[in-house]
């Protein structure tokens, strides 16, 4: 093992998390984790508000490429410590839910929804495809007209704040469910439903304290004395490998690890490198508004079994509700009276598409009535309202160059940058991922083993980390 000196980590989320632990596990032990907030976990972090409720930052669902993250789950609760669901999503469209994928489940469609989607699926303009191409044209030949217009194109310009020609659409990869007419008309004319939940889909998460949980325990349990919380890293000097933190003190690095979004961190170094500040400042990114919804009386029946839903239309400014009380019953005050339950909110904004922070939560409990998700007001007991900054890293057509600038620019003054707006590369930003790219960095730096998360996303999202 190499002994590269003091390793500096900026950031408790995943990423931060993920370089630590490996550290841990490899017995290093100069290594300090330095974070601005008050507690480990990062965008996967949890709260609990006034009232008692839990929230995430958005709903989190794990879902792993890795048997290395699946056993630092089940070592940071234990298995006690998870609870296991059913995957069930749905779409809200047309005054009905539809499940997921949408495009397999057409007939709960109206019928001239139903002919617009199939008129678009037979007309498709031929598959041109190309490692640049747009997320808009994308859309136009795997989809269709019909379909981009009733569903792919309101729905992702409400999940991304931007236009799908502005977006790459190398991201997609996995992500999103192509289409097979064949399947499509069959499930049409035979009435089938084609969903994507069953026995072999299912998700955990934390009994207790929700997702924050999980980064929490596993900072604790590589050991207080190597994390720093309320302590803001503003500026690195590079040149005499000294950072300065916000209040004032300097503290010297041999090895600097950095999690922090990338536009921050070309702010942040000095002497000033504009070959990463320029390009940085260019990397488009969309602000995230989770609005948590604690209620009082019974949850409708039509909400009892399903986990999250996806909302096209702008009848409500959340492109996605999760249900969540129902991930755990702790996620609510006094669990065993039954007497709340929770809705979490998801909505985007970016400079093209503004979002009124004074008026947003009202416009949420309005949509949650508009979609019939409620159906009076009366029910609302509490609201949550947090915003990440930096909530969605944009795959934008130019992300790929600016990144291809940014990197040998960082490696020059030795400064390593990874995580979900560290590497800004939404195709591997999920917690395994983030976790895994400072698993990896570990492994790069002490043991020479090359990296493959951040290198090379498509094999890593084909679960090569499951073959281990
Ligand atoms: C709305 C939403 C929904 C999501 N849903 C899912 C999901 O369903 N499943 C899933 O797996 N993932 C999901 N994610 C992604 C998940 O949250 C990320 O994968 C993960 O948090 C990224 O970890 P990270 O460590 O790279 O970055 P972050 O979590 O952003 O952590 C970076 C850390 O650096 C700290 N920091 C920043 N600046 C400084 C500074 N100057 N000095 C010191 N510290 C600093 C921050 O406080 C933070 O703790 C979701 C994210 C969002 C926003």
């Amino acid at each position: 093992m190499n002994d590269v000196g003091k390793i500096v980590i900026i950031g408790a989320g995943p990423t931060g998390i993920g370089a630590a632990y490996r550290l841990k596990k490899l017995g290093y032990t100069n290594f300090q984790v330095l974070e601005a907030s008050e507690q480990a976990g990062g965008l996967a972090s949890s709260y609990q508000d006034e009232k008692g409720f839990t929230w995430d930052v958005g709903g989190h669902v794990q879902f792993s490429h890795y048997d290395y993250f699946d056993r630092a789950m089940k070592e940071a609760l234990g298995e006690d410590g998870w609870l296991h669901h059913e995957r069930e999503s749905w779409v809200w469209i047309a005054d009905r839910f539809v499940p997921y994928p949408f495009q397999n489940n057409l007939r709960y469609l109206p019928r001239e929804m139903i002919a617009k989607a199939l008129r678009g699926l037979a007309e498709r303009p031929p598959r041109t495809p190309s490692p640049n191409q747009d997320f808009g044209s994308w859309i136009d030949q795997t989809f269709g007209r019909g379909l981009r217009e009733i569903f792919m194109e309101p729905y992702n310009f409400k999940v991304w704040a931007y236009p799908p020609e502005r977006m790459w659409a190398g991201w997609v990869g996995e992500r999103v469910a192509v289409v097979d007419i064949g399947r499509v008309s069959e499930n049409i004319i035979l009435e089938k439903d084609d969903v994507s939940w069953g026995p072999n889909n299912t998700f955990q998460f934390p009994r207790y304290g929700g997702t924050g949980a999980v980064w929490r325990a596993l900072a604790s349990q590589i050991g207080a004395q190597h994390f720093r919380y309320n302590t803001r890293v503003q500026a690195i000097d590079h040149a005499a490998k000294r950072i300065r933190t916000e209040e004032g003190e300097q503290i010297a690095y041999d090895r600097l690890l950095s999690t922090v979004p990338l536009d921050v961190l070309g702010r942040m170094l000095h002497p000033c490198v504009d070959e990463v500040m320029e390009p940085a400042s260019k990397l488009l990114y969309s602000h995230s508004h989770i609005i948590g919804v604690g209620l009082t009386g019974e949850m409708p029946a039509k909400l009892q079994k399903k986990c999250w839903m996806y909302f096209p239309e702008s009848n409500c400014p959340f492109y996605r509700v999760t249900v969540f009380s129902h991930y755990s019953p702790n996620n609510v005050p006094e669990p065993e009276t039954g007497k709340f339950w929770s809705l979490m909110t998801e909505t985007s904004e970016s400079g093209v598409k503004p979002v009124n922070r004074e008026t947003v939560v009202e416009e949420t409990i309005q949509g949650l009535l508009n979609t019939g998700l409620i159906h009076s007001r009366d029910q609302v007991y509490h609201t949550w309202y947090y915003v990440a900054e930096h909530g969605y890293p944009t795959p934008s057509l130019e992300r790929n160059e600016l990144l291809r600038k940014i990197e040998p620019a960082l490696k020059k003054i030795g400064i390593a940058s990874r995580g979900r707006f560290g590497a800004w590369r939404y195709e591997v930003s999920n917690q395994d991922h983030s976790f895994m790219q400072g698993v990896e960095w570990v492994n790069w730096t002490l043991l020479d083993v090359p990296e493959l998360t951040v290198r090379f996303a498509e094999t890593a999202n084909a679960n090569w980390g499951k073959w281990a």
